[in-house]
């Protein structure tokens, strides 16, 4: 058993996949996706680099071992060299840039400048926070070029260019196959495809000859006034540094935390209210505590009658709308909670307030007549109450409740 198949399924492959199937399937993905071949095909960007990651784990066997048993945080622990970059790990598979240049232009290397990888990160904001707007400070963890070396490595001039490779950190190999020699390329041995050899006693004390130290940084990340629900706050530059390559980015994504008392619906909020049969006919008042420090004090009118589920609305005191800060409509389901038995009396009093009982079909005369007693459906008497109780719950799953009103405009940015 593998603990994640993400990266299998990126490449259309069962974890059972041999190495040669991962090869073929990286390949026809490849091909298909490589953003030469999709200038209008924005998604398939994305879609080469999930499949370039996949293929450059699960192709190691080492790294494959340590992703089935733990997943990729196994790997992200595990660290050792940032990964390939995906049109690297493509002109390695290939062959290098000629057998493809020619295919797709010769394209690839003017793609602008490389970039370290963004930092994503979820950051989960309750509706308090969102209805007033906060600014949240986050810290993480990020690589920063090295102070002590200035990203060299080493002593100044001590950092060699490997002659294995001439600093390319890939090695052109040839292998006859049948009457053909077949010319690969292969990561140097001689320097782990860094293309640079320091010598030991020449090493950056402070980074070990990495060029990177990791600093923690703390990023002020606004929480606006009625964000949505996956919004992204982008920190351009602020992520990863490495030398010879733009910072990365780090983007935070918004996600709302459930709330005790309401459910938001864009700019609407839904609060679900508990009263007695008496308020539902006689009046009475309820209190909500809101978002900020407020208690709304709602009355109901005498002879208003809320029937069990009705759904009533105070207007602009739902939420903030993003940027603008328009308020939305607090929406209020009622479940009126029906007596049990033994907490009525005098109820004969009720003839003189309710309206007289219905006419009710009546059998024709010479009808054959029985009597009977009604029974709760599970056994006991007077559970109708109860059963009814319960069934007043949850508005969240049935959107049929919510009224015409409340769906307004579906949020684009989702
Ligand atoms: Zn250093
Ligand atoms: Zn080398």
């Amino acid at each position: 058993m593998v603990k994640d198949t993400k990266l299998y399924d990126f490449l259309g492959v069962p974890p059972t996949a041999s190495e040669s199937q991962l090869k073929s399937a990286y390949k026809k993905g490849a091909l298909k996706y490589h953003p030469d071949k999709n200038a209008d095909n924005p998604d398939a960007a994305e879609k080469f680099k999930e499949l370039s990651h996949a293929y450059e784990i699960l192709s190691d066997p080492q790294k494959r071992q340590v992703y089935d048993q733990f997943g990729e945080e196994g790997l992200e622990n595990g660290g050792g060299g940032g990964g390939m970059n995906a049109e690297d790990l493509f002109s390695q598979f290939f062959g290098g840039g000629g057998a493809f240049g020619g295919m797709f232009g010769g394209g690839m290397r003017e793609q602008g400048p490389k970039k370290a990888r963004t930092i994503h990160h979820v950051h989960k904001v309750n509706l308090e926070d969102i209805y007033r707007g906060k600014v949240s400070k986050l810290a993480l963890q990020k690589s920063v070029i090295c102070a002590g070396c200035d990203g060299r490595g080493g002593k100044e001039g001590a950092v060699k260019e490997c002659s294995g490779c001439n600093g390319s950190g890939m090695k052109t190999m040839m292998r006859q196959m049948g009457p053909m020699i077949q010319r690969f390329q292969t990561v140097c041995p001689d320097c782990n495809g860094e293309g640079e050899i320091i010598k030991d006693k020449d090493r950056c004390k402070k980074c070990n000859g990495k060029k990177t130290v990791v600093e923690r940084k703390v990023l002020h990340v606004h929480v606006d006034k009625g964000v949505r629900d996956g919004h992204k706050i982008e920190f351009r530059g602020e992520g990863d540094q490495m030398p010879g390559v733009l910072p990365g980015d780090v983007v935070f994504e918004i996600e709302q935390k459930p709330h005790p008392r309401f459910q938001r619906k864009n700019d609407d909020l839904f609060y679900q209210a508990e009263i007695d049969l008496l308020t539902a006919l006689a009046g009475g008042t309820i209190h909500i505590e809101h978002l900020d420090d407020r208690w709304l004090t709602v009355n109901i009118a005498p002879g208003d009658v809320i029937v069990p589920d009705a759904i009533k609305v105070i207007a602009g005191q739902g939420m903030p709308s993003f940027r603008h800060h328009d308020y939305g409509n607090l929406y209020i389901k009622f479940d009126v909670k029906f007596p049990e038995k033994d907490q009525l009396q005098n109820l004969e009093l009720l003839e003189q307030v309710l309206p007289p009982r219905m006419q009710q079909i009546q059998p024709p005369p010479d009808a054959m007549v029985e009597d009977f007693e009604l029974e709760g459906v599970d056994g006991s008497e007077g559970s109708q109450a109860r059963a009814h109780g319960a069934a007043g719950s949850a508005m969240d799953e049935d959107d049929e409740d919510v009224p015409p009103g409340a769906e307004r405009v579906q949020c684009a940015s989702q």
